[in-house]
């Protein structure tokens, strides 16, 4: 199911909760299904905020309103947890696919709102649409994930030249 994968690969789920997605996914296709417009239109949402912040381009208001539908609706299924020695901010628990949502949605509004906004990067994969928050020393990272996108980019760079020798 592409919405289980989808908080697979941005990290948000647990591979346990993955694998609930997925089994109840079977159970109710449809509600499955609509939860992963949302995520779509969501992704959307994110993609088109940061990019005009990183274009120093007027912020889109109608992706901006559709982000900040989702902040609230995540927000009103935060909870304290207690931790050693104090809390920390969750989720109420995972139950619906909906909840996927919640996690990314609040992710990047902290991003959004925080100081760290400067440092959020496009991915340099031409076949990647991923941003990233680059926390390297220099700031000089060009890649999302070194081992998806940076080893893809190589690859292709090695068959470019392979095929210019041929
Ligand atoms: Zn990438």
């Amino acid at each position: 199911m592409d919405l289980a994968r989808f908080g697979e690969d941005t990290g948000v789920l647990e591979e346990t909760q993955v694998d609930r997605l997925f089994e109840r996914s079977y159970v109710e296709p449809e509600r499955a299904q609509q939860v992963l417009l949302w995520a779509r239109e969501l992704r959307e949402a994110i993609h088109d905020v940061f990019w005009a912040t990183m274009n120093k381009r007027p912020v889109p208001p109608g992706a901006l309103a559709r982000l900040n539908a989702y902040v609230q609706s995540a927000a009103g299924h935060m909870r304290l947890v207690p931790v050693k020695g104090g809390f920390e901010w969750g989720f109420d628990e995972y139950g619906d696919f909906e909840s996927v949502l919640w996690p990314i949605a609040r992710a990047a509004a902290d991003l959004l709102a925080s100081d760290q906004l400067p440092y959020v990067r496009a991915c340099s994969s031409k076949a990647c649409e991923w941003f990233f928050l680059d926390t390297s020393k220099n700031h000089h990272r060009r890649w999302c994930d070194m081992t998806r996108c940076g080893n893809r980019a190589k690859v292709q760079r090695f068959y470019a030249r392979q095929k210019r020798k041929a």
